[in-house]
């Protein structure tokens, strides 16, 4: 099925964008357990190679699978954009093995030593980790500020010549503070920057980076593009195709983080409920967060979604909605935390997030234990911080559990 008929809702696009005339009259897609592909003869082969002819060579470079996932995250991050020419937005995407490897292929396509990446504070520990020690080892230097601040934002910049790439993670992991997309791209486009923006907490169904100029958007798609916690994968996304079919793709090929159709296959069957699944996270995670928000045991709740978050204007003018991620912290600190996390009884103890069950984490201890406290600090990653990630469960059944947990 081609897109001649144009979709208006963004389910039909996540439904239908990767299908087609698969072999067999196959209804769903074929998953292509093959490291390589045939060539009819020697000079096909050679054509492949060249480029001057499509077709599949080898998976480390591309699988019919991967294609279907990579279409339709495309055209989910593409949905209802125009252009500059006021043309319907053309985006390419490389499926990758995890989140890191994505971003692993877009950091190192886009900079070389000397080169500096300004990035905001809270962001997701692997890629905390990955600029610092993997980036600073090859020469490429990070600068993390407070992004929120503009001013800042344009200081740094004018401060820093080396500075080739902009980092926006929003809304940040485990803080849910948001970064204006809009606003540091415009600034960091004055500059001739990289912008380039995480928006795996987010997914295209709450926000679409595309729309405020930003030039990479990468996903880790463990969470809620594949929504169900069956596979680790990531997606790397670009709108100058002539970089992701050149450079984006020779990077991809050398780096060797290509995924496997398996993975791919369940991806692409849990990208089907995208927008389903989003609107029950979103409706039970504003009833959860305002649920802690008047609890007498919790201290404090990061919720972008409440009028008290500082980010709150940021997250209405860039998101559909404030999502179901969520952290917060209670009055009794790390110990009352932990007696807390281990008194759940449905809700699942456990790192990742967009899953259909409830997820609960404790940033300090687990996927934040590379960062320095002192660093973690700063950030706002404080030792009690408590991080949840709603699920899709009845929303009665996670209050009665977190009720009886704070009891
Ligand atoms: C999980 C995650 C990553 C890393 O993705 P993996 O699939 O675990 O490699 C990157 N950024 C964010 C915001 C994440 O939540």
């Amino acid at each position: 099925m081609s897109n001649k008929f144009p979709l208006t809702g963004i389910s039909s696009v996540a439904i239908h964008s990767g299908n087609k005339n698969f072999s067999e009259a196959s209804h769903l897609p074929p998953i292509y357990a093959t490291s390589t592909f045939t060539f009819d003869t020697a000079d096909q082969g050679m054509r492949r190679f060249a480029g001057q002819e499509d077709g599949y060579i080898y998976t480390r470079w591309g699988n019919p699978t991967f294609t279907v996932a990579e279409e339709t995250i495309a055209a989910l991050e593409a949905f209802n954009l125009k252009d500059k020419d006021g043309k319907p937005l053309q985006l390419k995407a490389f499926l990758h093995a995890s989140g890191q490897a994505a971003m692993t292929t877009m950091f190192m396509s886009n900079l070389s030593a000397g080169d500096t990446i300004l990035s905001h504070f809270s962001l997701y520990g692997g890629t905390h980790e990955f600029i610092h020690k993997v980036l600073g080892q090859t020469g490429i230097k990070t600068i993390i500020a407070d992004l929120r601040d503009l001013n800042v934002a344009e200081d740094i910049i004018k401060n820093n010549p080396a500075i080739k790439l902009v980092h926006i993670e929003t809304p940040a992991n485990p803080t849910i503070q948001c970064v204006d997309i809009d606003a540091v791209s415009k600034i960091a486009k004055q500059h001739g920057l990289i912008v380039t923006v995480d928006n795996t907490f987010a997914t295209p169904y709450l926000q679409q980076p595309f729309l405020y100029d930003v030039d990479f958007v990468f996903h880790s798609t463990t969470k809620f593009l594949n929504g169900h916690g069956t596979a680790i994968g990531g997606v790397l996304v670009g709108k100058d195709l002539g970089f992701m079919n050149g450079k984006a793709y020779k990077w991809y090929k050398l780096l060797g983080g290509n995924a496997n159709a398996f993975d791919a296959f369940l991806l692409i069957n849990g990208m089907k409920t995208l927008e389903v699944r989003m609107e029950r996270h979103c409706s039970n995670g504003v009833i959860v967060a305002d649920f802690l928000n008047k609890h007498k045991a919790v201290a404090q709740v990061n919720y972008t979604g409440l009028t008290s978050h500082p980010d709150h204007a940021t997250c209405l003018k860039q998101m559909k909605h404030p999502g179901a991620m969520m952290s917060f912290e209670l009055k009794g600190g790390l110990e009352a935390g932990k007696k807390f996390i281990d008194k759940l009884q449905m809700c699942v103890r456990a790192v990742s997030l967009g899953t259909v069950d409830t997820l609960i984490s404790h940033p300090a201890s687990m996927s934040h234990f590379g960062v320095s406290r002192e660093q973690r600090l700063e950030y706002g990653i404080t030792d009690g911080l408590i991080r949840l990630s709603v699920g899709m469960e009845n929303v009665a059944d996670i209050l009665n559990d977190l009720d009886q947990a704070l009891a």
